[in-house]
């Protein structure tokens, strides 16, 4: 059985050397985590090697951690325009 590198699991937040249950050519290597056991995909993101949860109906794209540091981007930005608008009623 072959195995990937190491990474964050997203599941059980380990750094696990997960086991390829699946070999896809064209989609992602279904994986597995040796500690949770949890269904696991290496994540999208080009400079992480993270794994994303896998799921019966959905996989998910990206780790939590890159989810989790995205939806901080996208509230930064919000904040930004709401404070942009709140100083244009001012003046
Ligand atoms: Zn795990
Ligand atoms: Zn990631």
């Amino acid at each position: 059985m072959s195995a990937k590198h190491f990474g964050r699991c997203s599941f059980c937040e380990d750094r696990v050397k997960p086991d390829v249950i699946e070999k896809n050519f064209f989609r992602r290597d279904k994986c597995q985590c040796p500690a949770c056991e949890g269904i696991i995909y290496e994540c999208r993101s080009p400079l992480c090697h993270d794994y994303a949860k896998g799921g019966d109906y959905y996989d998910d794209e990206l780790c939590r951690w890159c989810v989790e540091s995205s939806g901080g981007m996208i509230k930064t930005a919000a904040e930004l325009i709401i404070a942009a608008i709140i100083a244009k009623k001012i003046l």
